[in-house]
């Protein structure tokens, strides 16, 4: 069982509880502990197949251990089921509504036996809902727009298509003159993989003005919701966008509000109330009286801590290294200074050697490697050890007469199903770069996975893993990796690491990344260009290293050449 499924069924666990009005002491345990099985490098099923004890993290004791062994055994959790019982399934549709959590679900069960998203509708209508101690007839109207897109099913973009949509929108309003503010919010700014929705926040004093914009934007197919401050579209796409339009007192506080992650969120608010303050959308108030919330830097100092950057914001490490005053100093694009994963015309690429290399060049890289395929992705037509090696003719030909500009002679070749390499030794010491990568096979079992990494690793001519997993987001689950043994292994012989930065791949993902760093592997971000554009998919790899909280030093393609080759194995 993957660790994001295991955390989801502790996390379902810790809603049902908090439905049920459990102590509050045994629900923050159980979400403490699905965030420590989500954010664990190594799978927790193999930890406890190979005798490891759960109790070793940090928060879970030996209750909880014992759940995690038993789910891990037998892939399920005796506690949910029991629970499950008890509460109708229909209660737990609820929670998909945006802005209704278990405490919410809670009231609506218990005091209101309501038992589904239907009867939910039926209570607000008649005005039911709007009479019970703490809720107004505001939020009733909420849950009401709210509970349409809860029975719809909406599906995920890539960040590549969130960003681009939400970045069109977001500079087509600042160009209105009466918008003085307009950011970015939500999982896209925290520069998820992938995002449900999108979230942008406006200052204006005329809220109309961005809305009536935001109903013709090109980008935009409908608009499903308006209210005073809060507009709802679909874009063509079928993805959905939350504009807010809000005062600038709180500006800061909302954006710092709309970003997330929810876990985030409950930490901060969580200090704000040890320090006697209280959070929300508006500001941090002490009292009735606001003491932040223009900025979100002084929304952070008001709860002592300082600005965390939203790619670190999964309550993952984040307060861990504010308190330490060790917040690391992420990577940035401008940071890059090669690029050593990319294909020409030799292979399925469609730009010459030249062109990647003045193309690389326009862009202010200082070195490259070209690397085609080996010969047995047949349909990319990869390079037997005769056409390489000719390939390899031209590229030195080529990076006599080209200045400005390093090119390696490189090769992504394939690790083979029966764990040999796609090219013979010989062939592959002769190269300066050499990527091993799984293409075929990555429904083999584990075993023979690993068997294939661990031999190319091992293998003296590799000098770095490319997308590890093989996954395709969204289309094509990855290849069953044990990842502490993968990574040992790697920085056992010196092999370094790549995050793919394409973001249908974005292989290694945030947390192997940072598992890697741990292991203290040199971390290459590579765009695997197929054409002189391809170099434009780089900032969503650096995007990946931010979220795994990696700075200039833990990446390697950071270096001057000279600098990076002492890295490399050879
Ligand atoms: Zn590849
Ligand atoms: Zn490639």
């Amino acid at each position: 069982m993957k660790n994001d499924l295991m955390a989801s069924q502790f996390e379902l666990l810790a809603d049902l509880l908090e439905i049920q009005g459990a102590n509050p002491f045994r629900i923050r345990a159980y979400r403490n502990a699905a965030r420590t099985i989500s954010s664990a490098a190594e799978s927790l099923t193999d930890l406890v197949a190979s005798g490891g004890d759960p109790g070793q993290f940090d928060g879970i004791g030996k209750d909880l251990a014992r759940q995690i062994t038993e789910i891990a055994q037998t892939g399920h959790l005796s506690s949910l089921e029991e629970l499950r019982k008890q509460i109708p399934p229909g209660v737990l549709d609820m929670l998909r509504i945006p802005g209704v959590g278990p405490k919410k679900v809670s009231v609506f069960f218990n005091e209101l036996g309501l038992k589904s998203l239907a009867d939910l509708k039926a209570a607000c209508e008649s005005g039911r809902l709007s009479k019970l101690k703490g809720f107004g007839k505001k939020t009733e109207d909420s849950i009401l727009q709210n509970i349409a897109a809860a029975t719809e099913h909406s599906q995920r973009i890539s960040i590549a298509d969130a960003r681009a949509a939400a970045e069109a929108i977001v500079e087509d309003l600042r160009s209105l003159p009466e918008v003085t503010q307009c950011e970015v919010a939500g999982s896209c700014r925290r520069r998820r993989e992938t995002c449900g929705d999108l979230d942008v926040l406006a200052v204006c004093s005329d809220s109309a003005v961005p809305m009536n914009r935001l109903a013709v934007h090109p980008l935009v197919e409908a608009v499903l919701l308006r209210g005073e401050t809060k507009q709802r579209v679909r874009l063509k796409t079928g993805v959905e966008l939350d504009l807010r339009v809000v005062p600038e007192e709180s500006f800061g506080a909302a954006m710092q509000y709309f970003t997330g992650s929810k876990e985030h969120n409950v930490a901060v608010r969580h200090r704000a109330k040890e320090l006697g303050l209280k959070i929300n959308e508006y500001g941090v108030f002490r009292e009735e009286t606001s003491i932040a919330g223009r900025t979100e830097e002084e929304v952070y100092a008001a709860i002592g801590l300082p600005w965390i950057p939203p790619e670190l914001r999964e309550n993952r490490k984040e307060f861990e290294w504010a308190d330490a005053g060790a917040i690391p100093q992420l990577l940035t694009l401008t940071d890059i200074q090669g690029d050593l994963h990319m294909h020409t015309t030799a292979s399925d690429g469609a730009a010459s050697i030249e062109e990647m290399a003045l193309a690389a060049r326009d862009r202010g890289l200082k070195y490259i490697a070209i690397t085609d395929h080996s010969k047995r992705v047949s349909m990319a037509n990869g390079l037997d050890a005769d056409r390489l090696r000719k390939h390899w003719q031209e590229i030195r030909r080529i990076r006599e007469s080209i200045d400005g500009i390093e090119i390696l002679c490189g090769i992504e070749c394939d690790i083979l199903e029966d764990a040999t390499m796609d090219l013979p030794d010989d062939v592959l010491s002769e190269a300066d770069w050499v990527i091993a990568v799984l293409h075929y096979g990555l429904r083999q079992p584990r075993e023979q996975i690993m068997l294939r990494l661990m031999n190319a690793i091992r293998n003296p001519h590799v000098d770095i893993i490319g997308h590890c997993t093989g996954r395709m987001i969204g289309r094509r689950e990855g290849a069953d990796i044990q990842f502490t043994e993968l990574l040992k292994a790697a920085a056992d012989h010196q092999v370094m690491m790549e995050i793919n930065a394409h973001p249908s791949r974005l292989d290694l993902n945030d947390i192997h990344a940072a598992a890697a760093r741990d292991y203290g592997i040199p971390i290459v971000i590579s765009t695997d260009s197929h054409s002189v554009n391809g170099f434009d998919v780089l900032e969503y790899g650096v995007d990946q290293a931010r979220r795994a909280g990696l700075t200039k030093q833990d990446v390697a393609n950071t270096r001057s050449l000279k600098d990076f080759k002492k890295l490399m194995k050879s």
